[in-house]
C-alpha cells in the first residue's frame, strides 16, 4: 500500500505547442490574427495597480450583464469563466452525474473525454459518418448527457438548428451542451432554441472570435435554473475565478460591434481563399464554417507535412490518432501567413515528388 494507490489519476489534455521562439507563422492553435477590440487597450492603460488589492466581484457582474446585454438574455441565463474550458470543465461536473454514459463524438475537441475521466464520468463515442457529421438517430439511446461542438472541432463541420432541435426533442432529460467556440465564423448558434429547451446549455468563449485567448474569458447561456447549478458547483470550488482586468476588458470588448464584424469577416474571407488555394493543390476538406480548416492530400502523408512545415517554422495541427492521422488542421491566419503557407506547402509537395 501507498498513497500512490489513491491518487486521482488521468492522463492529460495536450494543448496545441505554444513555440518560443521568434519569427515562427503560428497556424496551431485556432487564435485570431488581429488584436481584440481597440477598447480593450484603453481599459489596460487605466487599469491602476491599486486595483489590485481587493478580491473582484465574485459575480462578474460587469461582465455578466455585458454578455447580457448583448445576447438578449437575462443576466441570471449567463455562467462566466476561465475560458470556455473552465465553463465546459464546471458544466461536466455540474451535469453529467449519471450512471449512464455521456455521449460526444468520435472525432471531437480532446478535452472531453479528458474531463469525463477527470471527474469519473462514463462516457461513450458516437461515430460521425464517414463525411463527418453527426447522425442524430445516434444520440435517441439512453445516455447521461450529450455534448457537441457546433461547428465541430477539430473538423468544421457546422450542423443545422434542426439537427440540434431534434437531439434537444429526443432528449429532455439530459442536459444537451453545444460548444459554440468556433460559431462566429459563419454559423447559426442555437441560443434562440433556449425559449424552448430548458436543458439546453450553450457555451461561448472570447479564445477566437474575439481574439483575447490570452485573457481566458468563456461563458455558457442557459435557462435560469441551470445557470444556478451551476454558480453552486463554481462558488464550491472556487468564488473567484475572473480576476479585476479580465472582467472589465471583457464587458469592453463587447462594446465594439463593428470591430467585431469586420474582424470575423476577414478571417472568412481569408478562410474562403484559403479552401480555394488548398483544393488547388489537390488537398480535401470537409466544408469549414470556423476559423480552421482539416485538410488531408490523397497522394501525400500528413504527418510527414506537418514535420516540414515545422521545419519551416510554420506551425499547424497534427494528431496521430484514428480516422484522423492523414488530416492537418490548419488555423486561418491573416492572408500573408497563409501566402507563407502556400508557398511553403507547394515546395514541400514538389520536394516529396522528386
Ligand atoms: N471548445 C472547443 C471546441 C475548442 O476547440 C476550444 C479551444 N481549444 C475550447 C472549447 C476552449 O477554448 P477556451 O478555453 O480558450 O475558451
Amino acid at each position: 500500500m501507498s498513497w500512490e494507490n489513491f491518487v486521482r489519476r488521468v492522463v492529460p489534455y495536450t494543448p496545441g505547442e505554444q513555440p518560443k521562439e521568434s519569427g515562427i507563422i503560428k497556424l496551431n492553435t485556432n487564435e485570431n490574427p488581429y488584436p481584440p477590440a481597440p477598447g480593450v487597450q484603453k481599459i489596460l492603460d487605466e487599469f491602476r495597480i491599486s486595483d489590485m488589492r481587493l478580491y473582484p466581484d465574485p459575480d462578474a457582474g460587469i461582465l455578466i450583464q455585458a454578455i447580457a446585454e448583448t445576447y438578449q438574455v437575462k443576466p441570471e441565463q449567463v455562467f462566466v469563466g476561465v475560458g470556455s474550458d473552465d465553463v465546459i470543465s464546471m458544466a461536466f461536473l455540474t451535469f453529467f452525474n449519471s450512471a449512464k454514459p455521456i455521449l460526444f463524438p468520435d472525432v471531437t475537441y480532446s478535452f472531453y473525454d479528458v474531463w469525463a475521466d477527470v471527474y469519473h464520468i462514463p462516457y461513450q463515442r458516437v461515430r460521425l459518418t464517414e463525411d463527418f457529421r453527426i447522425n442524430p438517430e445516434d444520440y435517441k439511446i439512453p445516455n447521461g448527457g450529450i455534448i457537441f461542438p457546433n461547428p465541430n472541432a477539430p473538423t468544421g463541420v457546422l450542423e443545422s438548428l434542426e439537427l440540434i432541435e431534434e437531439i434537444l426533442k429526443a432528449n429532455p432529460d439530459s442536459v444537451v451542451m453545444i460548444d459554440e467556440a468556433y460559431i462566429d465564423f459563419g454559423g447559426i448558434s442555437c441560443l434562440p432554441l433556449l425559449e424552448k429547451y430548458e436543458n439546453l446549455l450553450v457555451i461561448q468563449t472570447y479564445s477566437k472570435s474575439r481574439s483575447m485567448a490570452g485573457m481566458r474569458i468563456g461563458f455558457a447561456i442557459g435557462n435560469q435554473k441551470l445557470i444556478k447549478y451551476l454558480n453552486d458547483v463554481k462558488f464550491s470550488v472556487n468564488s473567484y475565478t475572473m480576476n479585476r482586468l479580465t472582467l472589465l476588458c471583457g464587458a469592453e470588448a463587447l462594446k465594439d460591434p463593428a470591430y467585431f464584424e469586420n474582424c470575423t469577416g476577414k478571417i472568412i474571407e481569408t478562410r474562403e481563399d484559403t479552401k480555394k488555394k488548398l483544393a488547388e493543390l489537390g488537398f480535401v476538406f470537409p466544408d469549414s464554417k470556423s476559423n480552421f480548416i482539416f485538410a488531408s492530400h490523397p497522394d501525400y502523408d500528413a504527418g510527414m507535412i506537418f514535420e516540414k512545415l515545422k521545419a519551416r517554422k510554420i506551425f499547424v495541427r497534427y494528431w496521430n490518432k484514428p480516422r484522423i492521422n492523414q488530416y492537418l488542421r490548419i488555423t486561418v491566419g491573416t492572408p500573408e501567413e497563409m501566402k507563407q503557407l502556400f508557398t511553403a506547402l507547394q515546395e514541400i509537395l514538389i520536394e516529396d515528388e522528386s
